[in-house]
């Protein structure tokens, strides 16, 4: 979600004739987009900002620095007073305006600008795309910000006091936008939002026993030219059976799933205030892996919540080895302010956090690597992104079930769905090579 708002941001900021810098050492402004999510994220962005401004203090430089997003949303004033060299601090309800206050900035009518208030009609503000080329590779596959803020209200969880109560986009809107992209090349959209299942919940009826996201779904899906469908992030209680239906009926809907259970044990789920039990989301798997057989699931997991006993640990390890998930994303608990959580009795010690952490992640580790050899020897279609993260030199893809392929090709396969025979595999990833076609 960040890395999407960050995008539009620079998509804007060049429309209104800026022009993105090859580096921050050469840039006039720099902007650090934040997240709040955990402790650490919140660190490591003002640790990046001290850097910043000692360079920008040594070499005296008129360089304006900014912080926008979730931490410039909680900590507001508080970040300029504690980093003075800092000159806009801009909240998540005002990213589409941070063209308007940088010019005020640079031509002298502000000297700081702090803006963290909520805004009318921001979720429909995320809309721009940066055209590939311009440094961002973005050509096969693009996000598209269907929603913004949640209501969920988990105890450990700080978004919705960042990014504020659920705000939706029109269908037509969204389908615009994805068709705008599909023109441009686009192979594949991931729908996004804190929690999209809950897409459009206040301000789209249910019709004909369907959700206002299967609706959604249903006008993307119709998009000619558009081939994959996927999106992020989906809570488990909106798995209704029109959700888990739309997988059996819409083809370009990939078979992956991102569903956070956050812990195997009721007792904590409910002191998270996720709204489910583990029974039901066994359910909710069971009836996806019927519908698309070979479904890629995926997880998030928190690790020490408060109260977290031995027992409940143990549950989560149970639960784990049971769904056997495809990956599952292994997070330390950390307090974060204002949220009922960090104010729970029995918080569990950092070092049991650590060793809790440890043998969770050996468990999805060995899991993974299970799963993942599973898959040499057979055939997968994978939409082609571009160059390898891993190593340049190569190219990499995802399959519908949203595993990295890494082959050996050229320019000409980006935005491509070939079929791939795999060969090997890594640490979560798969190797392959294109299969030749025999002519007939
Ligand atoms: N709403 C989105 C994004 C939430 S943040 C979603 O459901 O995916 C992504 C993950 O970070 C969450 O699923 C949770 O596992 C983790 N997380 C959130 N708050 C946390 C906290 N205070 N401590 C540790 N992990 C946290």
């Amino acid at each position: 979600m960040n890395e999407r708002d960050s995008e539009a941001v620079a998509a804007q900021l060049a429309a209104k004739g800026y022009a993105l810098a090859a580096s921050e050492a050469t840039a006039d402004v720099v902007l650090l987009n934040t997240c709040s999510v955990r402790d650490a994220a919140e660190q490591k962005a003002l640790g990046k900002m001290r850097a910043l401004a000692g360079d920008v203090r040594r070499s005296r430089r008129g360089v304006v620095l900014g912080f926008l997003g979730c931490m410039a949303q909680s900590r507001g004033q508080e970040l300029i007073d504690e980093l003075p060299d800092v000159d806009l601090v801009l909240g998540t309800q005002k990213l589409h305006r941070t063209a308007e206050y940088l010019d005020d900035i640079l031509a002298g009518r502000r000297d700081k600008v702090v803006e963290v208030g909520e805004e009318p009609g921001s979720e429909a503000a995320v809309k721009e795309h940066l055209l590939a080329g311009s440094g961002v590779r973005r050509s096969a596959t693009a996000f598209v910000s269907i929603m913004q803020g949640c209501n969920q209200h988990c105890t450990f969880c700080i978004v919705p006091y960042t990014r504020g109560v659920e705000r939706s986009r029109p269908i037509p809107d969204i389908v615009a936008e994805c068709r705008e992209l599909v023109v441009r090349g686009v192979k594949e959209v991931t729908l996004l939002g804190q929690i999209v299942t809950s897409y459009g919940k206040r301000e789209i009826p249910s019709r004909d026993g369907k959700s206002a996201f299967v609706q959604l779904l249903e006008a993307v899906h119709g998009i000619e030219g558009l081939e994959r469908i996927r999106f992020t992030a989906p809570h488990p209680k909106g798995y209704g059976d029109d959700l888990v239906e739309a997988y059996a009926r819409l083809a370009k809907l990939c078979e992956h799933a991102h569903l956070p259970v956050q812990s195997g044990s009721d007792r904590v789920l409910k002191l998270m205030h996720r709204g489910y039990i583990c029974n039901r989301f066994r359910e909710i798997i069971c009836k996806l892996r019927q519908v698309r057989p070979g479904i890629g699931i995926t997880t998030d997991i928190i690790v020490g919540f408060p109260g977290e006993t031995e027992a409940d640990f143990a549950e989560t390890m149970g639960l784990m080895r049971e769904i056997e998930f495809d990956q599952a994303y292994i997070f330390k608990y950390s307090p974060r302010r204002n949220t009922p959580a960090a104010t729970m009795p029995d918080p569990v010690s950092v070092e049991v956090r650590e060793e809790r952490n440890g043998r969770l992640l050996a468990v999805v580790n060995e899991i993974g690597r299970r799963k993942y050899e599973r898959y040499v020897g057979r055939c997968v279609q994978i939409l082609v992104e571009g160059p390898s993260r891993k190593n340049p030199a190569r190219l990499e893809g995802r399959t519908r079930t949203n595993k990295i392929v890494v082959f050996q090709g050229s320019d000409r396969h980006i935005g491509q769905l070939p079929e791939l025979r795999i060969t090997g595999t890594g640490s979560f990833t798969l190797y392959g090579d294109p299969v030749v076609q025999n002519p007939a």
